[in-house]
Order: structure tokens, then sequence, then C-alpha cells
């Protein structure tokens, strides 16, 4: 084990040897056969070729990172790509982890909150229970409801998935019928919404929102920018001493005042977008994952030995590189697509490190966007070879880019930005639907020599 790696958690590096743990260096951590470490490989840690790594990669936002573990020849696991499936639950770190941010999350409202919780008698008078909602019911959501109701406030919560009203209900919280339904996608998540459905989603949560002590945003969509579920009018709208705790924070936010990493107080309503929270409950939360950990080494190995099954599911699922190629067939295409010229990535491969749509401040927005192209395009191909044109509705262009980026008169609803290293050079307008009459006129001309990176919002 690392030298000092449980301190955090207040576990002392004595702990780990009174139960047959070695402690050394982070070189010596790096040597050994099998290597399990929380957050992803700095540039600067390379596992040794052969060896085995296992921790959270999050290979979609990072496919450079994950053709480095490649070419090291390292047998690569992501926590995070173990099928969500009942054989696995002991292995789901996203859940046990998930639930360690709910609580949190629930305790983080009521800390920040102006009034009590729970009901209270006294002879002072009589105190009503808080009013909490909770936005996305996932396992983070559920438990976010469950620790909420136990302090004694009344909770509402609302999910896409119909299937969630059930379990909703049963930890004694009112579901929200708001006449807006998602899909189940693969692995139950939730699909995103069409535009007239979210649009219809803000409007109808923005009225419970007005009504609520403090909410707690937990939506969601894999691979994808966390939806807006909350608009900078709605979160105004709550009575000041409100709260919004947004732990989709790490993923854009759920509300448009939401500044990652920050807590913001507008007139009152305070905005918390508290990033890695589970890290605020260090004990419980590491003893939790690294029996994840521990459960998902044990399924790897066969009386002591490293013995893949390639047939197996969990296995299979959760491989990301081995002996010196990609396993991962999201991440190939991710990687696969990025070297083609003019193709277009979605936002499903590049939105988790970056979402201009969350920021409500212009350049602020601007700042992101730029932020990305010259992280993640510059760095991978010569800045002149690359473009990105950002595709969002009028609207939300309208909201998001300064002028002279903004109101222009093209009429379709879509509009596209094109930058190039290191400022952004020319808008242009496309049609949502290329069929449509104003798309010729307006369809963005990006010459063929560029990389074309397309993202929609
Ligand atoms: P998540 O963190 O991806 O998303 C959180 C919640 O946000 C989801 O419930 C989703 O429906 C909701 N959401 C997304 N868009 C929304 C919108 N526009 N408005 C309101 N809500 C929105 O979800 P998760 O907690 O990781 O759970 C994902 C799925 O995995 C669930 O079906 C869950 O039951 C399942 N799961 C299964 C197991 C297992 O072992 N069988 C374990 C854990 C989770």
């Amino acid at each position: 084990m690392e030298r000092g790696a449980g301190a955090e958690a207040h576990l002392t590096d004595a702990d780990y040897q009174e139960v047959g743990a070695a402690v050394g260096s982070a070189a010596d951590a790096w040597a050994a056969d099998a290597v399990l470490k929380v957050a992803p490989p700095e540039p600067s840690e390379s596992s040794r070729a052969g060896s085995l790594l296992i921790g959270f990669l999050n290979p979609l936002a990072n496919p450079e990172r994950v053709r480095r573990l490649a070419a090291e020849r390292v047998t690569a696991f992501a926590m995070e790509a173990i099928p969500r499936i009942s054989r696995a639950q002991s292995m789901d770190a996203l859940s046990s982890q998930s639930n360690v941010a709910g609580y949190k999350a629930a305790l983080l409202g009521a800390e920040h909150s102006t009034r009590f919780y729970p009901m209270l008698t006294t002879a002072a008078g009589t105190i009503p229970p808080a009013r909490i909602l909770v936005l996305g019911a996932g396992v983070a959501g559920l438990q976010a409801i469950a620790t909420a109701r136990r302090l004694g406030a009344v909770v509402s919560a609302f999910d896409v998935r119909p299937a969630v009203k059930e379990q909703v209900e049963s930890l004694g919280a009112n579901f929200l019928e708001l006449d807006v339904e998602g899909a189940e996608g693969q692995g139950g998540y939730a699909v995103a919404l069409s535009d007239d459905q979210h649009e219809r989603e803000q409007e109808l949560i923005g009225r419970h929102v007005a009504e609520s002590d403090a909410v707690i945003t937990t939506a969601l969509i894999p691979g994808r920018p966390a939806p807006v579920l909350i608009t900078a009018d709605a979160a105004r709208g709550m009575r000041p001493g409100s709260v919004i705790v947004d732990l989709a924070a790490e993923a854009g936010g759920n509300c448009e005042l939401t500044q990652p990493g920050e807590t913001v107080n507008h007139g009152g309503v305070r905005v918390l977008g508290p990033l890695n929270v589970p890290a605020s409950v260090p004990l419980h939360a590491s003893q939790m994952l690294s029996r994840n950990f521990q459960n998902f080494l044990l399924h790897l190995l066969k009386k002591g030995e490293l013995q893949l099954d390639l047939a197996d599911e969990i296995t299979s699922g959760a491989l990301i590189t081995k002996d010196g190629a990609i396993a991962n067939a999201a991440v190939k295409n991710a990687l696969g697509t990025q070297n083609v010229p003019r193709c277009a990535i979605s936002s499903r491969q590049s939105s988790s490190s970056w979402s201009p749509w969350s920021t409500t401040s212009r350049p602020a927005a601007t700042a992101v966007l730029i932020t990305f192209f010259q992280e993640q395009c510059a760095r991978t191909f010569a800045p002149r070879e690359c473009a990105v044109s950002i595709t969002a509705s009028s609207s939300a262009f309208e909201r998001l880019m300064p002028p002279p980026y903004s109101g222009t008169a093209c009429p379709p609803d879509r509009k596209t930005l094109i930058m190039r290293a290191p400022r952004l050079i020319s808008l242009r307008t496309s049609a949502r639907n290329s069929s449509a009459p104003e798309a010729k006129t307006c369809a963005p001309l990006l010459p063929s020599s560029h990389h074309h990176f397309s993202v929609s919002v």
C-alpha cells in the first residue's frame, strides 16, 4: 500500500500493517502485479507491462489515457463499467458511492437551510416540517429521500422513469405526477428527453421548486451533460433562505445557476454544486469502495491466479485494455471517430469534462468552450486542422454566447459556432433538420481538411 493512502479517512499506515499489508512508496505500489486506485492514473504514473489496473478510469471522457494504458500493455478495468446486474451488486462502486452522496446531500440541505427539517411542537410555538424536493430518484436520489425523511421532512420526488414511483412511495415520499415520461434505456438508465418534453418538465418542476425549502437534484443521463431541470428563473423564484444541492454538478449541474465546486447565493437562495461528495464521508465511503474493489478483484482471480473469463459479462463489461489493445467497444469507437477528419463526435463522448450550457455567465461559458477546445482538440491535432461546432437552440445561444456570436438574424432554430484556437472565429447557423429549406443557405461550411467536432447543446 502506498504510504499515507488512508490518511484522509483517518486510517493510519499502522492500521494496514496490523492486518498484514506492506507499506511502501508510490513507486513500490506501481511495481505491483495488480494496482487498485480510486482515480485514473496521472501521466506520471505508469503500471508495469502485463500488470492489472483497477479503478475509476473515466474511459470515455479520456480515451487518450486508455490508448496509453493499451500501449503500456496494462490489463485495465474500469469500476464504472461494471454492469449494473444483480450478480455484480457487491462490486457496484457507482451505487455504493451514490448512496454516500445521496445521504450527504440531504445533510448539506439541512445544514444550509434556515429552517428545521422536522416538525417541532415547543413552548415557543409549533414549527411545520420543511418541504424537500428530490429530482432524479436513482440510487443517490432514493438515499437522499430516505435521509431527509429520517430527519422528519416532508419529501416529494420526481424522476422520468415511471418505475421509480413505487420506490419513492415506499420511502414515505410523495411522487410528483408531472405528465412527463422518459424511456428507460440499456442497464435501466434514463434516456434523454426530447426538447419539447424537457421544456415541459422544466416548466412543471418550476412550480414545485418555488414551494420547496430545499431541492436536491441528482438527475443524470450516462455519457451526456446533466439535464437542466431548474432554470435560473425557477431557482430565483424560491423563498430567500432556501437551498438547492446539485449533486449533478460534476456533469454540469441540474440547475442553471450551479457553479461546480462552489456555493453561490442568489438573493438568499443558496445553490451548492459540491464535487466528489463521497470524499466528505471518507471512512464509510472508503470501506464501501474497498469492499467493491475487493469483490471485483476476487471475481477475477481463480485460486489466487488471475484468470480472465471473457465469456463472463462482468469481466468483459469492465475490461478496457488487454494485450496492448483496447477491449472496450465504446472507447474504441470514441478513439476511432476522433481520427477521421470531418466526423461528428456527439456529446456522448466528450460531455462529462465540460458543459458550457450549465454556465449562465456568457464570458464563463465562452471560457469553458475555449478551454475545451484547447485541451481536447489542440492537444490531439494541430490547432489549424481543427474546428469545433457547437449547435444549440437559439434561446440557449442567446443565453450562453457573448456578442458578437449571439443575436444573429439567421432564420433557423439551431446555430453553430466555429472555433479555431485560441479564439472563436465565426458563427454560422445550420438548420436542425437538414431537409429544411434554410439548411441550404445556413449550413456551416467547414473546410474539408478540418477535423470537425460537433456537439449538440
Ligand atoms: P443515474 O445516476 O444515472 O441517474 C439518476 C437518476 O436521474 C435516474 O433515476 C434517472 O432516471 C434520473 N433522470 C435522468 N434524467 C432525468 C430528468 N430529465 N428528470 C428527472 N430525472 C431524471 O442513475 P443510477 O442511480 O445510477 O441508476 C441507474 C439505473 O441503474 C436504475 O435503473 C437503477 O435501478 C439501476 N441500478 C441497478 C442496480 C443493480 O444491481 N441491479 C444497481 C444500481 C442501480
